[in-house]
């Protein structure tokens, strides 16, 4: 038995602590804010409630496997409910699309009814070829620990396997080549986004993620998706680890070469044999540990780009808006412009942006059926100074931001100026504040470049006894992802 100390309550710090402890580990959570949950959270005023975070859970049965390894199942800890339909696309010529939950063949109909031409075939050859990836990159790649060469080749062991995966190709690469309709590729874009990523320059294998979405499902946790952090608290309780909210851990004491505990901000200092890291990783090699092996971790990730961060703007509503799914994208006539102006050096807010709104039907999350909750989310550049990020906190910025949105929706049909009871927004600065995430990029660094997920922070640091766990550790961000990651370290921290 082991004493392990986890930094951060965020999905996958509440995650890895659960395996730990039911490995009969000595387990203690650490976390900053007064809640655990950390990016995975719902906001509740006057009946209102929003998902400020995810709003959209895919693989539950990484969940699944968590819950049941831990004591009992996911679907008697939360209230898990399929999304049916699961989005409505808007697109700027004033086409739309209503596409199921779950099913390719029938998201392929929906996009052949809606868009014509040879859409229904395009998407198919989308979804087929995503699922091909997903048989090729699951166990070798999502569900072990970065191994260097090893890992590349475990991917690839035919010549038909590399033709599958394409590593040289982007997601935009693909879709040129499969899709034929330019609204079709502007929602296979998109998913690039899952990642924080530009989809220029995001790795075509993010296929994955629209395969795995319509195969396996969309699901809402009824309540909230907040409730999944109160949920996997709770298990973690249960199985006695330590949960310590309002608690910020400073640095990462080291001796004899390596992880030996933490010091928190009040000064005192926790000893351990393991340190399990779900800050940020650039926060971690930043600020948290300084041994020489981590400098150079540092410096591989000063080279990497952040993902990008969100602008949210959460708006309690008068009355019920007509074709609503519970996801929902209007989509700009340039996408593009987008993805330059978020990762550009002199990065702006983007001026038309892609607007999604969930707007779950869910009599949990509004006063009542006269009142609709909005969670809008669009795409924005971290927050900070120097290249690639802008001051989110210069003086009415966000509010002035918040209107153009508001404006953008309009445009595209759906006003709602005139029915916004109130509305809160909270910046990429409010989100670094609140998670830690430097800049609040949502993903750590990017999936931009055939590289970049192999480089990802590993989850083995090089400093012995530092593990990281989360979004910007391998395998990647996202609630599965995460989910999968504690996994990989719980094995790790075993085998140690
Ligand atoms: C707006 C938005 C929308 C999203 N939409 C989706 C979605 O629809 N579906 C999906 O699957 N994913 C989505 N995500 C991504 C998902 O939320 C994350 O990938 C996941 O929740 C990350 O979990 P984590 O544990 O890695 O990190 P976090 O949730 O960031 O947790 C890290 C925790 O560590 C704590 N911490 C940091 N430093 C310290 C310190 N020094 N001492 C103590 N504690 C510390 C932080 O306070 C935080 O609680 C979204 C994220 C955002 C922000």
């Amino acid at each position: 038995m082991s004493r392990v100390v986890v930094v951060g309550g965020g999905a996958g710090g509440l995650a890895v602590a659960a395996r730990l402890a039911v490995r009969r580990h000595d387990v203690t959570l650490l976390e900053q804010a007064p809640t655990t949950g950390g990016k995975l959270a719902t906001y509740r005023q006057d009946g209102f409630a929003f998902d400020t975070g995810p709003s959209l859970l895919t693989l539950p049965a990484v969940y699944r496997d968590l819950f049941l390894k831990t004591g009992g199942p996911l679907e008697e800890a939360i209230d898990l409910q399929p999304v049916e339909p699961g989005f409505a696309y808007w697109f700027a010529d004033g086409s739309t699309v209503t596409v199921p939950g779950v099913d390719p063949a029938r998201a392929a109909a929906a996009f052949g009814a809606a868009l014509g031409g040879t859409a229904e075939r395009d998407w198919r050859r989308v979804i087929e070829r995503g699922g091909r990836m997903w048989q090729l990159t699951r166990e070798p790649f999502l569900q072990r620990p970065l191994d260097g060469w090893r890992t590349l080749l475990g991917l690839a062991r035919s010549t038909d396997d590399v033709r599958t995966i394409a590593p040289w190709m982007s997601l935009r690469d693909l879709g040129t080549d499969l899709v034929a309709d330019p609204r079709l590729r502007q929602v296979l874009d998109r998913y690039a986004t899952y990642t924080g990523s530009d989809p220029r320059r995001a790795p075509a294998a993010l296929a994955t993620i629209p395969y795995m979405e319509q195969t396996f499902g969309v699901w809402h946790i009824g309540g909230g998706l907040g409730g999944l952090a109160d949920a996997l608290t709770a298990r973690c309780v249960e199985r006695g680890v330590r949960v310590r909210t309002g608690c910020e851990v400073t640095r990462v004491v080291m001796q004899s070469g390596r992880a030996a505990g933490v010091q928190l901000a009040d000064g005192e200092i926790l000893p351990a044999d393991i340190v399990v890291s779900d800050a940020d990783a650039r926060e971690l090699y930043g600020r948290l540990v300084d041994a020489a092996p981590a400098r150079r971790a540092r410096r591989a990730l000063a080279r990497s780009t952040s993902s990008l961060s969100g602008f949210v703007i959460l708006l309690a509503v008068r009355g019920r808006t007509a074709g609503l799914a519970h996801h929902n994208v209007w989509f700009p006539a340039d996408y593009d412009a987008e993805f330059d102006a978020v990762f550009a050096r002199a990065a702006r807010p983007v001026d038309d942006p892609a607007v999604y709104a969930c707007v779950p039907d869910d009599p949990r999350m509004r006063p009542d059926d006269d009142h609709e909750s909005w969670f809008i989310l669009v795409n924005a550049p971290r927050h900070g100074q120097g290249a690639g990020a802008i001051d989110w906190d210069a003086p009415g910025l966000a509010d002035r931001y918040a209107d153009r949105v508001l404006d953008v929706l309009a445009t595209r049909g759906t006003d709602l100026r005139d029915r916004v009871l109130w509305r809160r927004v909270h910046s990429p600065a409010d989100l670094e504040r609140s998670t830690r995430a430097p800049g609040g990029a949502i993903y750590g660094p990017s999936s931009n470049g055939a590289r970049a997920a192999f480089r990802r922070p590993a989850n083995a640091s090089p400093v012995p006894g530092l593990y990281l766990v989360g979004g910007s550790a391998h395998p990647g961000g996202g609630l599965p992802l995460v989910g999968l990651g504690a996994e990989i370290v719980a094995d790790l921290v075993g085998r140690a």
